[in-house]
């Protein structure tokens, strides 16, 4: 940090990381004009869990121009979500359900396909990726001004200036770590044990073809996702407390056999041997943006998977981040790029709360929030406000149910902060545009 390095390159924007958040990112930007340069540390294809889409992701393809690209991939289409216990009870949300001008049908992914995909189309639009790049430094000048980042590829250390950095480095983000921004949640320390299994035929079992399954138990909960017409994802996610070395294929195969809906989906499927692991994947950041440079993505935040949001709100604040970083290039006054940067975290801090509120509420209600949201005179089942939000409506200043989470303090994660209401995705009267109440509101 602080460093005055021999620039070998110069870019407007460099983004570190080519996941979901960089790979859109570095889209938008390259479509806007700027130079942009990704460092990807990795080789592509490469793996990575996450693998259910949002509905509104597809408004998102809409808007970035892909979604002919994205459909003609032939991912396994996602049209509902089960939401299933030990009983073997369950009940369906239909993304039809979120009614008129909302897209109905969105895609379970293999990450390592789409990812790839993804980045693919950043360097279709002119993005210059490189793979094998590892980023080790955020260069900030002596005002905390980003300047550019230093990086190895090929063995050798080298200093890219830039005028801009994004981070979307997910979880392994540099910024987040130079600067001591991230903030662990104290509430959800979970640990998710998964794996695929092969030999999966849609036949079996009674489930909608497509739909992600999400089972709830005593001790935790379970995801079955359908990533190929042969191939299902199935995870297990539990507070650590619970898990103890060497145990975790016990603990695993403990937690499927609860949820006989699952159990009777995977029937006569392979599991490939090792079981994958993530913990402590559930943090925060309260600042996002700063003098010439962006998190976007898991840099900033993540929580739980419950819902599948990661990869949206990845890609959307990937978008926002790119927009603002133009804007910003062609600014000199210094409260206007304030206001902007504000704008952004605002943006930010919006999705990931809304997102944060409805995996609470679940948690909190044994996964059956129906009472709780009656009392507050609101419904699930087939409620069009339900279904959009678990779409990924999180930005909407009318979605009833979204407004009700916002006043639970008790939800709060981030210090308090202006709520920015206003969809970036769907630019309807529901969505924030035109709509009368579409003022951001602070919360106390
Ligand atoms: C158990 C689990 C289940 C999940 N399930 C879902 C789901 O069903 N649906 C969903 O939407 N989301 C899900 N998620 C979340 C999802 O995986 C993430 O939110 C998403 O991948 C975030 O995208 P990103 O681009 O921000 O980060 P990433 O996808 O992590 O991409 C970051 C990239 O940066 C690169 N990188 C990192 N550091 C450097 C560096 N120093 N230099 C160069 N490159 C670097 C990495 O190699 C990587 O390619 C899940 C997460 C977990 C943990």
């Amino acid at each position: 940090m602080g460093a005055r390095l021999p620039v070998d390159e110069e870019c407007d924007v460099v983004v570190i990381g080519g996941g979901p958040a960089g790979a859109v990112a570095a889209m938008v930007l390259a479509d806007l004009g700027r130079r942009v340069v990704v460092l990807e540390q990795r080789d592509f294809p490469r793996f990575h869990i996450g693998e259910s889409m949002l509905p509104y992701s597809v408004g998102l393809f809409h808007k970035l121009g892909i979604a002919a690209e994205v459909e003609a991939q032939g991912f396994v289409l996602k049209r509902g979500a089960e939401f299933t216990n030990e009983e073997g009870d369950f009940r369906r949300v239909d993304f039809a359900d979120q009614g008129e001008g909302r897209h109905p049908v969105t895609y379970q992914v293999e990450r390592a396909r789409f990812d790839y995909f993804l980045l693919g189309q950043a360097k279709k639009r002119g993005a210059d990726v490189r793979h094998q790049a590892r980023v080790v430094d955020v260069v900030f000048d002596a005002e905390g001004t980003a300047t550019g980042v230093s990086y190895v590829h090929d063995g050798a250390t080298r200093f890219l200036a830039a005028r801009h950095v994004i981070d979307a480095g997910g979880r392994a983000s540099r910024i987040a770590k130079q600067l001591d921004l991230r903030r662990i949640n104290e509430k959800l320390r979970n640990v998710a044990i998964f794996r695929h299994y092969e030999g999966f035929d849609e036949r079996n079992g009674s489930v909608e073809p497509g739909d992600i399954q999400i089972g709830g138990h005593e001790d935790g909960w379970l995801w079955a996702i359908p990533i190929a017409a042969d191939r299902i994802s199935v995870g297990a996610v539990t507070p650590r407390g619970n898990v103890r070395a060497g145990e975790l294929d016990k603990i695993f195969d403990e937690h499927l056999s609860r949820l006989p809906r699952v159990v009777e989906r995977i029937a006569g499927t392979t599991g490939e041997p090792e079981l994958k692991v993530e913990t402590d994947y559930t943090y925060y950041a309260d600042v996002v943006a700063g003098p010439a440079w962006t998190m976007v993505g898991d840099s900033g935040c993540f929580i739980d998977p419950m819902f599948s949001g990661g990869v949206y709100l990845a890609m959307t604040t990937g978008m926002r981040a790119a927009e603002t970083a133009h804007e910003l290039l062609d600014i000199t006054d210094p409260a206007r790029a304030e206001e902007l940067r504000e704008s952004y975290t605002a943006l930010y801090k919006t999705g990931y709360d809304a997102y944060m509120r409805l995996v609470y509420v679940f948690y909190e209600n044994r996964f059956n929030p129906s009472r709780m949201l009656r009392r507050a005179g609101l419904r699930l089942a087939g409620d069009k406000w339900f279904a959009r939000l678990i779409s990924g409506d999180f930005w909407s200043p009318v979605n009833p149910i979204a407004a009700y989470f916002r006043t639970l303090p008790q939800w709060n994660t981030f210090a308090p902060f202006e709520f920015a209401l206003q969809c970036p995705i769907y630019t309807d009267a529901d969505g924030g545009h035109g709509a009368a109440d579409a003022d951001a509101t602070v919360r106390a």
